[in-house]
């Protein structure tokens, strides 16, 4: 691998991870990834092949039966010491985020930050692997429980958050003793091979992590591999239906995270500059491109009259440029293929009867006209019938639906086949008491647009939004990397000898 800081002309060739150091074995596919800024690309990245993911496994195994008895404090010292380098390189790692996916330096660097949150949560692993113990849970006998690892565990990432996403799992994975197997997006790659090289560099024994680079044929062969153990995968819907319905099929235990359609509503009492910045901030930041992103913005009674000037005004100051581009709000969106599909939704809306209030189909970038460049767009007047309320976008298009009362709202998200993220704008506590407590909706906001769990509480959604039963991080991301064990113990005396075929009851 040549370094990532090279200039534009600079070819970088990005291998596979395996047994601690970049893969050597000769490579059949490769995939170019792009510059969203520019068009252009500058990096090749090794597509795997069922052979190079059994070689992953089988280094992975190896590593993990010694790993996995590596003492708490062992495990311990090597997660302090990649915390600590993590946070010496978060810029550098920011800009690969930047180069690679196009979002602005400020929410890349942030990324990386909620991603050391979760390196930080694993550092108490002594803690959060404790067990319980009840002494004399009959006479002279003692019960405990204790959780182990699993084995060989794999993430399947996706493109929109390279570095934060894999960091709700394996800092999590490797405390619990498992080796972890990562299989990031091929849209932005860089981020996956550099945090092995500072996992690595903080003392974990090669093959404890590893990267294989590569599309559905790497991801199927992860699937049908008996030596891996679970899953954990995010991205779009059908796909974590995909990964779900072969993991489970293939015996191992799944959690996939899905996509997304998040709705924020807003009562006619809430305070409307608030709603107003939240709104643009969450519908627009990183061009959209976030499973936490307001798409739907619920407006009940005279809302919509009140919050929409504010909303315009907010959205004529934002600049859309180069996410290396002092100032900059939102970058360009992943690749040419997306751009187009979120153009797409726009012409959609329009062509259904959506009002087009804010259109940013027409942006130029000055000196970067081949880059995935799309404005901010905001829509009033859509109806739940409509493409652009059905799909998700996935891109910065913000839909104005209005609603005559509250109940009205609620319907419409409990009728949404998506569950991720849900928010409510409102100065009335009871009104906020009773929408966190009926909506079917994994993570709530009240007041807050983008409410993503910190490291110590997990995050999911519910319906199309996951599918499996464990949410990441959090204590369900612990349980998720270990396997329960409950041991019944007696050091036996002379009276407890002899036979009895009763189903023991305690005494
Ligand atoms: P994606 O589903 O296209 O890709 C995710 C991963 O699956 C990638 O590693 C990709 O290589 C792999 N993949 C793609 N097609 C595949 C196929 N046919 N068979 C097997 N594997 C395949 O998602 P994306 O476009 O990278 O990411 C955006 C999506 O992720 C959005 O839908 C977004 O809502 C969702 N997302 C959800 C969360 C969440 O927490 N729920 C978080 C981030 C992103």
């Amino acid at each position: 691998m040549t370094s990532t800081t090279q200039t534009t002309l600079e070819l970088t060739i990005l291998r596979h991870w395996i047994g601690g150091k970049p893969h050597e074995g000769s490579v059949e596919r490769w995939g170019d990834v792009y510059n969203p800024a520019t068009g252009e690309s500058n990096t090749r990245v090794a597509f795997a092949t069922e052979a190079t993911v059994d070689e992953a496994v089988r280094s992975a195994a190896a590593a993990q039966k010694k790993w996995g008895a590596a003492s708490l404090a062992q495990r311990t010292r090597v997660m302090f010491a990649y915390r600590q380098l993590l946070d010496k390189h978060k810029a550098e790692m920011a800009a690969m985020i930047t180069r690679e996916h196009g979002k602005v330096a400020a929410d890349a660097l942030g990324e990386v930050s909620r991603g050391l949150e979760v390196v930080e949560f694993a550092c108490g692993l002594p803690q959060l692997l404790k067990g319980e113990f009840s002494e004399n849970v009959s006479t002279d006998v003692d019960s405990y429980s204790i959780r182990q690892p699993l084995g060989v565990v794999a993430g399947i990432t996706p493109f929109n958050f390279p570095a934060m996403v894999p960091m709700w799992m394996y800092p999590l994975a490797i405390a619990c003793g498992n080796a972890f197997i990562l299989k990031p997006s091929e849209k932005d790659p860089s981020a996956a091979n550099f945090s092995a090289q500072l996992l690595a560099e903080a003392g974990l024994p090669e093959g404890v992590f590893s990267v294989v680079h590569g599309d559905k044929v790497a991801v199927d062969a992860i699937l049908n591999h008996p030596g891996i153990a679970a899953v954990s995968f995010v991205g779009s819907t059908p796909i974590a239906r995909y990964i779900y319905e072969m993991g489970t099929k293939a015996g191992k235990r799944v959690q996939a995270l899905g996509g997304a359609k998040n709705h924020m509503v807003v009562l006619p009492d809430a305070d409307m500059d608030l709603a107003a910045d939240s709104a643009v901030s969450a519908g627009f930041g990183s061009a959209g491109e976030r499973c936490m992103a307001i798409s739907a913005l619920v407006t009940v009674g005279d809302a919509a009259d009140k919050l929409i000037p504010k909303i315009r005004e907010r959205m004529a100051k934002l600049k859309t440029a180069p996410g290396t581009e002092p100032g900059a709000d939102m970058g360009p969106l992943v690749t040419k293929e997306h751009h187009a599909r979120v153009k797409g939704y726009v012409d959609k809306g329009e062509a259904e009867g959506a009002k087009l209030l804010v259109d940013g189909r027409a942006l130029k970038v000055p000196g970067h006209e081949n880059g995935y460049f799309l404005g901010p767009c905001l829509f009033d007047n859509v109806t739940r019938d409509m493409t652009i309320y059905k799909d998700e976008i996935f891109g910065p298009v913000l839909s104005v639906v209005r609603a005559k009362t509250y109940m009205e709202a609620m319907e419409l998200i409990q009728a949404n086949p998506w569950a991720n993220g849900v928010a409510i704008f409102t100065n009335d506590g009871g009104a906020a008491r009773r929408f966190q407590n009926e909506v079917p909706v994994g993570m709530v906001g009240i007041n807050v647009p983008i409410p993503v769990p910190m490291a110590y509480y997990s995050f999911g959604g519910w319906k199309n939004s996951l599918f499996g039963d464990s949410h990441v991080h959090g204590k369900e991301g612990i349980h998720f990397y270990t396997r329960g064990k409950v041991v019944t113990s007696r050091w036996p005396e002379p009276h407890h000898r002899g036979v009895n075929l009763g189903f023991p009851e305690m005494k």
